[in-house]
């Protein structure tokens, strides 16, 4: 695959959309405009990559829209050498976008066929993070705590295992609710017992299911 100077164009003005929706990170906005994200679409979508919107890339699943990984990672407060834990690999872009922030990131997705395609994408693109092929739910005990979590698909409630899994000091992203939409959720880990939740209004995402298939 090329990336053409139609293509930089396009995503120029896509940063631009969602610079203008709110997003006022930098270095997000810079990830945004270097990583080509009609690598990560599917062959018959590949023209509307640079659309602000979501798009199927196989297995029923999304790829998220650009301006909800703008918002995400936003509240995600990437630091360089972060060691975050997401949830819901798919396509591989926002995995991408926090690698590109500097963050160690440690990748789970429960379908089979997403977890072999993202891997073989990434791994060419010359991209390193741990890919696990698994069930969210659980999280990445071995490798935890982490000092930030992200959540990529709709989750009924907030996994336990993964509050567990976070850093004292830490930060969790979670989109909360049912297939009618969800709500933004950040779990800041204050101490050992002790959780600050804060809402960050609505998005709709694919479930986040139990188990593999
Ligand atoms: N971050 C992705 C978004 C993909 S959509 C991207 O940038 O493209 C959400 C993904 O979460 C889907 O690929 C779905 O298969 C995956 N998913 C759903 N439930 C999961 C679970 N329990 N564990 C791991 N991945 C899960």
């Amino acid at each position: 695959m090329t990336d053409s100077y139609r293509h930089k164009g396009l995503r120029r003005k896509l940063v631009d959309t969602v610079a203008g929706k709110g997003i006022k990170d930098q270095k997000i906005l810079e990830a945004l405009g270097k990583v080509p994200r009609h690598y990560f679409m599917d062959s018959g979508f590949v023209e509307f990559a640079y659309k602000d919107q979501a798009f199927p890339i196989g297995s029923g699943q999304t790829i998220s829209q650009p301006y909800t990984v703008a918002f995400q990672t936003e509240l995600l407060n990437v630091k360089k050498h972060d060691k975050i834990l997401e949830v819901g690999t798919g396509s591989g872009y926002q995995c991408v976008i926090l690698l590109e922030l500097g963050a160690k990131v440690y990748t789970i997705e429960r379908q089979r066929e997403l977890y072999l395609k993202s891997r073989t994408l990434l791994t060419e693109m010359g991209y390193k993070p741990y890919f696990f092929y698994g069930d969210g739910y659980k999280g990445q005990a071995n490798y935890a705590p982490f000092d930030k979590i992200i959540i990529t698909a709709g989750a009924p409630e907030i996994p336990d295992e993964l509050l567990k899994q976070l850093k004292i000091g830490g930060r969790m992203i979670i989109p909360v609710g049912g297939n009618k939409g969800q709500v933004m959720v950040t779990v800041d880990r204050i101490g050992e017992e002790e959780f600050k939740k804060t809402e960050h209004g609505f998005f709709a995402f694919v479930p986040m299911l139990k188990g593999k298939q």
